[in-house]
């Protein structure tokens, strides 16, 4: 089980990651975007990590409350409302409880991708973080039925999954967000929500460990 010192220690992983990751993800966004992924996303992990050290939270749902409003008051752009949301909805997921188990854990992950799915519209084959978001609950939740399973490996599965679904952006014609406009052209090249959304997974599983 994780408690909020645990959530802390993921999130800050994650938020160190992102930061290692901003230019890559600048890039990917360039391509068949605006170019702000990674300084958008970089920019509000830097935020969150201010407001933890502010006051640190007293449990998980609230560390992840504290990263939903943090976000989405200071990533603007598509994404921050659309990750925002997830982890608003990952954290009613957990209510109360002074510790995350793989239950609580596969649940949040469910909720996120619910939220993010709620607000954008998109779904599997969009070309969006959906397409390695969806792909890691279903992971998750596969790897929490087998035996012996931990929080540790169910994350592992999840970006494991992500990863796989990222790649699977390359050959797709985006359907939502600034991506669109391109169409056919964008194709080739890889979505940089869905390369986030694996590289924050990665994070967490890595932190877990
Ligand atoms: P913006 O496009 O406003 O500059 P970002 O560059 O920060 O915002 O984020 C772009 C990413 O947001 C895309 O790569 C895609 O993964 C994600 N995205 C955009 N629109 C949607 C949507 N409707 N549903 C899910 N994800 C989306
Ligand atoms: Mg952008
Ligand atoms: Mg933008």
């Amino acid at each position: 089980a994780c408690d909020a010192n645990g959530t802390g220690r993921a999130i800050r992983a994650a938020a160190a990651v992102v930061a290692e990751h901003r230019a890559e993800l600048v890039e990917l966004d360039r391509a068949i975007g605006d170019a702000d992924h990674g300084e958008n996303l970089n920019r509000g992990f830097t935020a969150v990590l201010s407001a933890l050290d502010a006051g640190p939270p007293e449990t998980p749902a609230a560390v992840l409350k504290t990263v939903a409003t943090t976000l989405i008051s200071k990533v603007g752009g598509a994404a921050g409302p659309l990750y925002g949301t997830a982890f608003l909805r990952a954290s009613g997921a957990l209510g109360s409880a002074s510790e995350v188990d793989i239950d609580g854990l596969v649940a949040a992950l469910r909720a996120g991708l619910e939220g993010v799915k709620a607000r954008g519209k998109a779904e599997v084959g969009d070309a969006t973080m959906i397409d390695a978001l969806a792909p890691a609950v279903e992971a998750a939740e596969a790897a929490a039925k087998q035996e012996g399973a931990d929080i540790a490996a169910v994350l592992t599965a999840a970006a494991d999954a992500a990863d796989r679904g990222y790649e699977s952006t390359v050959d797709l014609v985006p359907r939502k967000g600034r991506a669109s406009y391109l169409g056919e052209r964008a194709v080739g090249h890889a979505d940089p929500g869905a390369r986030s959304t694996a590289l924050l997974l990665r994070a967490f599983a890595e932190a877990a460990r």
